[in-house]
This record gives C-alpha cells, sequence and structure tokens, in this order.
C-alpha cells in the first residue's frame, strides 16, 4: 500500500493511542476526551456525490472550505450531476457506473477544457476512490450493496468512514466491524438516529446504556387503517412527512423497514443485543434518538432536521464545528411546543417485525432482508406488487433463507444474488399484482 499523506498517519496515531477505548470499531464515549491537535484539511471521498446525501455532504464542503477538500467522487448514472460536480469541485477522481458514460463524461468535460480528471467506472473505480492515498476520510453514501465493496475497501486502507449507507451494515455488518477494529477505524455514523446515539453515548459508558431508543416518523401511513393500506399509490409513498431522501429510503421509511435496517444497524454499530434497541414513534422527527443509561437517566439528541449536521457532525468528530445561523442548522428552541412518543404497531408494519427477527437469526438472513427489500421496493415503484406485498415478498424470501454467517464479502454477495432471485420468483408467483 502507498504511504499515507503526513496528517493520515498523525490521524493514525492518535486514534491507535486510544484504540482500546474503541468498541468494534466504534469510538467509545471516552473518545471525545481526546484533544484533537490536528486541524488541518480533512480530503475526502464521497461514494454516492450525486445522491441526497452526498449533495448535502457537498454542501458542508460549501460552507467550510478550509476544513473539507473534495479529492474524488463516485457517483451512478445521473450524468449530468457527476459533470455539474466536475466543474464545481474539481475532483482529482471521478467514477461513475459505466464504461458507456465514463466516456460521454469524458467527452463533455474536453469539450469544457478539463482534461485533468480521472475518469473511472464500474466498482472498480469506486473502490478505487475510496482507497485513494490522498484521501482520509470516506463518506459512503451508495444506496444499497452497491456500496458494499467500496465500503470495505476503504475500512481496509484505514481511512475514516463517514457511513449512511446502512444496507452495507445490515448485509456485512460483522465483517465490517471486526476489519474496522482490525484496522483502527473509526465508523462514523451518518444516519441521524444512529449519529444521535454516538452524541448521547458520549455521556457514559457502554456498561451503563441500558438501552438505545430509534425515533422514527412512522411515515406517511403512521394514522391510515390497515384496509387501505393495499390500495397505497408509489406516489403517496414517496411523500415522507419530513424527510426529503432518496426513492429507496423514502419507501423503506413508509413500510417501516427502513427503521428495522436501523435496528439492525445499531445492534452492528453499538455491540447491542436486538431486545435493547428499542424504536418509538416520534412524529415531530426533533428528538432524533436517545440513550437511556442504567441509573434511570434517559439523554436525547434534539438538532433542525437536515442531514448537514449529522454529515457535519462525522467530518469534524471528535472535534465540534461552530454554526451560525447564516448556516441554518441551529434549533429554536420556543419553536417546539409538543414532542410525542408511541409504541409502532407491529402488525400494520409487519417489514419492522421482519427485521427484528432477522436481527435475533443472523447469519444470511439480514442480507436476504435487505435484497429481498430492493427488489419488492422496485416492483411496488413499477407497480408490479401492492405496498403490503413488499413485507409478503420478504417474508417468503425469508423463510428460504439460511441462517449460516457469510464468511467473506463475497459470500455476502453471493447471498445477495440467491436472495434477489427469490425475491424475483416470489414476485412472479404473486397473484395479487396492482394493475399498471
Ligand atoms: P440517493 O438515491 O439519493 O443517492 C444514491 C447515490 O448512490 C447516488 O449518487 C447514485 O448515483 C449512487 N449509486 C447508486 N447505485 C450506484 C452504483 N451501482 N455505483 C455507484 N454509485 C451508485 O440515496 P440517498 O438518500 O442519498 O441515500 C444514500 C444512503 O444513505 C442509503 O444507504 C440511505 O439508506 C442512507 N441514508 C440516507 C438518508 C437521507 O436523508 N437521504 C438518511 C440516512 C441514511
Ligand atoms: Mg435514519
Amino acid at each position: 500500500m502507498t504511504a499515507p499523506a503526513l496528517d493520515n498517519e498523525q490521524d493514525r496515531l492518535k486514534v491507535q493511542n486510544s484504540s482500546q477505548t474503541r468498541r468494534n470499531g466504534v469510538p467509545s464515549p471516552r473518545l471525545h476526551l481526546r484533544v484533537c491537535e490536528n486541524s488541518s484539511v480533512k480530503k475526502l471521498a464521497i461514494l454516492g456525490s450525486t445522491g441526497s446525501i452526498g449533495n448535502s455532504t457537498l454542501s458542508v464542503c460549501e460552507s467550510f472550505p478550509d476544513r473539507y477538500q473534495v479529492v474524488a467522487l463516485a457517483a451512478g448514472s445521473n450524468i449530468d450531476a457527476a459533470y455539474a460536480q466536475c466543474l464545481r469541485w474539481h475532483p482529482k477522481v471521478i467514477s461513475v457506473a459505466t464504461e458507456q458514460l465514463a466516456a460521454t463524461l469524458k467527452t463533455r468535460l474536453k469539450t469544457a477544457g478539463i482534461t485533468n480528471i480521472e475518469i473511472l467506472n464500474g466498482t472498480a473505480g469506486t473502490i478505487h476512490v475510496a482507497t485513494l492515498p490522498e484521501v482520509n476520510f470516506v463518506v459512503s453514501a451508495i444506496v444499497g450493496v452497491a456500496g458494499l465493496e467500496a465500503t470495505y475497501a476503504a475500512v481496509c486502507a484505514e481511512k475514516t468512514i463517514g457511513l449512511a449507507n446502512k444496507e452495507c451494515l445490515v448485509a456485512a455488518g460483522e465483517l465490517i466491524i471486526a476489519a474496522a477494529k482490525k484496522h483502527n477505524v473509526d465508523l462514523l455514523p451518518i444516519d441521524s438516529e444512529h449519529n444521535a446515539v454516538h452524541q448521547c453515548m458520549r455521556g457514559g459508558t457502554p456498561q451503563e446504556v441500558k438501552q438505545v431508543w430509534l425515533t422514527a416518523s412512522g411515515g406517511p401511513f403512521r394514522n391510515t387503517p390497515i384496509a387501505d393500506f393495499d390500495r397505497i399509490t408509489p406516489q403517496q409513498a414517496l411523500k415522507h412527512p419530513t424527510w426529503v431522501m432518496g426513492q429507496r429510503i423514502t419507501i423503506d421509511s413508509a413500510t417501516m423497514m427502513n427503521k428495522g435496517f436501523e435496528v439492525i444497524e445499531a445492534c452492528r454499530l453499538f455491540s447491542l443485543p436486538p431486545a435493547q434497541v428499542r424504536v418509538t414513534i416520534h412524529p415531530q422527527s426533533t428528538v432524533h434518538s436517545l440513550v437511556e443509561f442504567i441509573d434511570g437517566s434517559i439523554l436525547a439528541q434534539i438538532s433542525v432536521t437536515d442531514m448537514r449536521l449529522p454529515i457535519l457532525y462525522a467530518l469534524a468528530y471528535p472535534e465540534r464545528v461552530p454554526v451560525t445561523e447564516k448556516d441554518a442548522l441551529t434549533f429554536d428552541l420556543a419553536t417546539l411546543s409538543q414532542l410525542d412518543f408511541s409504541q409502532p404497531d407491529l402488525t400494520r408494519f409487519p417489514c419492522l417485525r421482519l427485521a427484528y427477527e432477522a436481527a435475533e437469526t443472523g447469519g444470511r438472513t439480514p442480507i436476504a432482508l435487505n435484497a429481498a427489500d430492493e427488489i419488492a421496493v422496485a416492483a411496488f415503484l413499477a407497480r408490479d406488487i401492492p405496498f403490503l406485498g413488499i413485507p409478503r415478498t420478504i417474508e417468503a424470501v425469508l423463510q428460504r433463507t439460511s441462517g449460516q454467517p457469510p464468511a467473506s464479502i463475497s459470500e455476502v454477495l453471493e447471498a445477495d444474488l440467491a436472495a434477489r432471485e427469490d425475491a424475483r420468483e416470489v414476485i412472479a408467483s404473486q397473484t395479487t399484482g396492482v394493475r399498471k
């Protein structure tokens, strides 16, 4: 491996010195006592740069140019957005989904007089971006297992990770956490609930944690009677009450599978059994999550509903960066009139039950949970199955799945492909498809 840049080396030494305090690659609460002497610019690779999290990350870089430098980008198929990002950020390297898209981007950039950006494609290109020697912080924000290999490679290349891609942890959490531990890598959660838990965990030791409460908005169908669920259209499901996000996570929020994935994500990140990760419906999405300690104290994290805040926390950790009202990240307590919390209804939201079951069973079931969900969500969006066809498909696939744990990332990907195939078969055999 190429020698790391000096500032990265300093970061690593600092992290190694405190490695005895970490748990499963996640910095332990005591790490905040570290004094951060290194305030040099962090050099970023953003995987999924054209998506919702990718754009929010670039917006943070825009606000703090003296702290964060964009070095490399990986995008999918949105070539117009990739082109615009090249013009604005001038990365050293960009990777896009296919060879053809890479050729198109190259031609367009050449016409604009830019010939010094390396343009790559496919998984190999994304891995290259994630492991560039000059990069010291990788934002993992590709959606789905498409981001898994690059995220794993970044961990093995000893990059600090800002992790938005929850599907990576659902499918391959044990392998990623083990690699993070081995390579002394910080996995800093960007998902707002886990980011909130990470912040609250700084208030006690891991042994002092009784349980974690993940908040859920309840999605657009929080109060919809179950009798109406099969009439839900993709258009209705794509309207999230509090967050604007990519399509997959928006549908996952409507079925509450997103919260199910987050339960598994929290188990992996914070070394907790599923029974210690609870879900509470909190429609205001103001409390982003809570940690309950053994002495009865509950710490909650409150902030604006804006993903730039958890992104900035992860990028800055273990420091905190001052923001002003101009950044629109400050929270006006005077606006806080009511905070509601209630139990989720597992009958109306069977995806959450399936996720808890998969978390308990482990092995290949979380892989199948994610893969089957991705296929079922796409089928729902294509109007091939109704809304409740999503949990029905996933449950049928889980019944075919072994609890045998995968031994490698390639076994994860094999299990993922097998579950996708199963999901397609289940969907094809369903007779309840809705008309297009
Ligand atoms: P999105 O759909 O808006 O963006 C996904 C990004 O991944 C895009 O840049 C797309 O081009 C890229 N991509 C997709 N397939 C790819 C491939 N095969 N190779 C390379 N790039 C590919 O999604 P999002 O909402 O930004 O979510 C990204 C991840 O962050 C997801 O795992 C999601 O669960 C998680 N997350 C998102 C939010 C949010 O507020 N959006 C919050 C918490 C967690
Ligand atoms: Mg979340």
